[in-house]
């Protein structure tokens, strides 16, 4: 089965969007596309692109759309995104973005949105006793740390907690998310893509509540197309 796959993951800061993508370009064998981790390593590396985003980051605002944009269309046509799919984390965040983003996949489309839902308090309380490997963006938490103190299992670099989880960026963030990110639930909803998940549990118990939806997804193209 060469079916190519196409997600977007929606939900705000601490709803385990990052830690679920993980999971699921695993198992799906697809391309895990972070806007958030290509900019923490570009600022890393100092790029052009990683200067002009460092300061926008360290507030909690967004950096402008044409960059992120343009990281996301490079990212998309190249690799295992293009020969398998991709499920993309903290892209888009507007209205703007998920248009420009259906103008970059034609002719084809992306195959659903899921929504993470997990109430706010929750996100908080999650959001404080979050770390996060430097090097690969995979997450732990002050409760689920990695097996040797504060390197990452996956790849060995330093676990950290982000420049951008203090108070005054998080509350911007989630501030920006009511803003910027829901209206893009109903967006999406009115192409029927959007399907809802609530976040809640473990996150064994969340991957396989994701699975089943996208592969009820996966199932209704193949029956389409075939
Ligand atoms: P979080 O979801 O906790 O805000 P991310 O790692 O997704 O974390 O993003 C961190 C920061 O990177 C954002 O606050 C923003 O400055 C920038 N960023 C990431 N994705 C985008 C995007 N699609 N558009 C604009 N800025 C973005
Ligand atoms: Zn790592």
């Amino acid at each position: 089965m060469n079916q190519i796959i196409r997600l977007v993951l929606l939900g705000k800061q601490g709803a385990g969007k990052g830690t679920q993508c993980i999971r699921l370009s695993r198992h799906y064998v697809i391309e895990h596309i972070a806007t958030g981790d290509m900019l923490r390593a570009a600022v890393k590396l100092g790029t052009k692109v990683g200067l002009e985003a460092a300061e926008y980051m360290e507030k909690g605002e967004l950096i402008p759309d044409d960059i992120v944009i343009r990281l996301v269309a490079e990212r998309t046509s190249i690799g295992i995104a293009r020969e398998r799919g991709f499920v993309l984390d903290g892209f888009p965040r507007n209205v703007h973005q998920a248009e420009m983003l259906d103008e970059i996949l034609v002719p084809e489309a992306l195959d659903a949105v899921v929504n993470l839902k997990v109430p706010t308090n929750l996100v908080l309380k999650r959001i404080a006793s979050r770390r996060v490997c430097a090097d690969c963006g995979a997450t732990y938490s002050t409760s689920k740390r990695p097996r040797v103190d504060w390197i990452c299992d996956n790849c060995g670099g330093e676990v950290v907690q982000r420049d951008d989880d203090t108070e005054a960026a998080i509350q911007r963030r989630l501030d920006l998310y009511e803003k910027e990110t829901k209206p893009l639930i109903a967006f999406y909803q009115e192409h029927g893509k959007l399907i809802e998940i609530s976040g809640v549990g473990q996150e064994e118990v969340v991957s396989q509540r994701l699975a089943v939806a996208v592969d009820k997804v996966l199932s209704q193209k193949t029956n389409h197309v075939g």
